[in-house]
């Protein structure tokens, strides 16, 4: 998910590794899961630290940062995206690859979990100097990654151009073109129709079968998107595509709400042109954070993590919260929300579309073999319909929120393949 990271970061909130032990402790409780099995569980399989140098454009030298992180390789190779962003942290990188073990194994591909990021300011630099920090990158992670250990592909201000970059470095290493090496490539490249919306297009299908467990129309429900990157911009497009009102969006500069609505697509092309959604003729500034507590049916954080916490949980008005983010909101406002009755599709289910498409994309890859766009949209649609019905069958048995609910059925089935393939040596 190539989503920018368009909302407020305050520091003061909670570190993601911790909120991620805390969830899979609830879940873990929850399962009687076996001590053991809870110590290996707890933990990333492997943690890489690089610092390398990129000449800048004035001729400097700069030092960087990066992070490749493979939390567990138990049910398959190691999947997960790359972001560039100067808060990156090695917690952070820890708990996403974390959420990622659990995001494959809660729709079930092959997958394990891992995930990648640079600190750096994408923002600031040239396409150049990307291009470089991006090749550089490559090579020192390359002793992890590879079509068959582990697949990075776009998150956070990475995109179709930066994996075209990583595709072409390894594959200058290697000798001859690995397609399968990552995946949310270019079309021209192997990569696959229908990976840029995915992630909405997911979240969307769990919006729509949250909805008809709820009851609630869809046709002009009230949507509330954070964040206007990729998964923001598209989920927003396609609940408008739906019916639904699209009464306020946001990025990084702040967000603008008009309660009548507006059309998404318009949005996208003044951005476009003028670089930020603030300024839509038509609508009013508000700030990120005044935009989580709209009056509306569908509140969509799809932007970073830490938006929703103990401050304003109490004042969220929405009926679903679906996670096109990851790790959006605390444990301590998944309890309040919960009690307020609002529908949370959590991050792990909400927004595995994207994944699951880098999934078929690089089974296309391994086979040369491309499949038509109502493919890979019917094919993901079944993914998202059985996982969320997966999910709110195991809610409903244990009498847990959505979010205990999905990580219950992850952490069975990573724990299960652990118990058959048993513990080398
Ligand atoms: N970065 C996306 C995520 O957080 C996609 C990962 C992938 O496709 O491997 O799910």
């Amino acid at each position: 998910m190539a989503t920018s990271k368009s909302a407020v970061i305050d520091h003061t909130q909670r570190d993601p590794w911790s909120i991620a032990q805390e969830q899979f402790g609830i879940a873990a409780d929850r399962l009687h899961l076996d001590p053991n099995m809870r110590a290996i569980l707890a933990e990333c399989q492997r943690e890489l630290t690089v610092h390398f140098p990129v000449r800048m454009a004035d001729g400097a030298v700069k030092v960087f940062t990066g992070y490749r992180i493979q939390h567990n390789t138990t049910r398959g190779p190691g999947k997960g995206g790359i972001r560039y962003h100067p808060s990156v942290t090695l917690n952070e990188v820890k708990a996403l690859a974390m959420w990622m073990t659990w995001k494959c194994a809660v729709v079930g591909i092959p997958y394990g979990g891992a995930k990648g990021g640079v600190v750096c300011d994408p923002k600031m630099m040239s396409q150049q100097q990307l291009e470089t920090l991006t090749r550089r990158y490559t090579t020192e992670i390359a002793l992890l990654i590879g079509p068959e250990r582990d697949i990075p592909a776009p998150d956070v201000n990475t995109n179709a151009q930066t994996m075209a970059w990583i595709m072409d470095t390894y594959s200058m290493h290697q000798g001859y073109t690995a397609l399968a090496v990552v995946t949310g490539k270019p079309l021209s490249i192997g990569g696959s129709e229908g990976r840029n919306e995915a992630t909405a297009r997911g979240a969307v299908y769990t919006i729509i079968e949250a909805a008809k467990h709820l009851g609630m129309d869809l046709e002009g429900a009230r949507v509330v998107v954070q964040g206007f990157g990729n998964a923001g911009s598209f989920s927003a497009k396609l609940m408008h595509e739906l019916g639904g009102k699209v009464l306020a969006v946001s990025d990084t500069s702040g967000g603008i709400f008009n309660p009548k609505g507006f059309d998404p697509n318009k949005v996208d092309a003044y951005k476009r042109e003028t670089g930020s959604v603030v300024g839509f003729p038509g609508t009013e500034r508000v700030t990120n954070a005044e935009l989580i507590e709209l009056d509306c049916d569908i509140l969509i954080p799809a932007a970073i993590e830490n938006q929703i916490g103990e401050h304003n949980a109490p004042r969220i008005k929405a009926k679903i919260v679906a996670e096109a983010a990851n790790g959006p909101t605390s444990p301590e406002a998944d309890r309040i929300l919960f009690d307020k009755d609002v529908f949370l599709i959590p991050d792990i289910l909400c927004n595995a579309g994207g994944v699951t498409v880098s999934y078929f994309e690089w089974v296309q890859d391994l086979q040369n073999l491309f499949w038509r766009e109502a493919t890979i949209n019917a094919r993901l649609k079944e993914v998202m319909v059985k996982s969320f019905n997966d999910v709110l069958d195991m809610s409903k048995k244990h009498k847990v929120d959505m979010r205990t609910a999905a990580y219950m059925v992850a952490v069975h089935r990573v724990a299960e393949a652990t118990l058959t393939r048993g513990i080398y040596p």
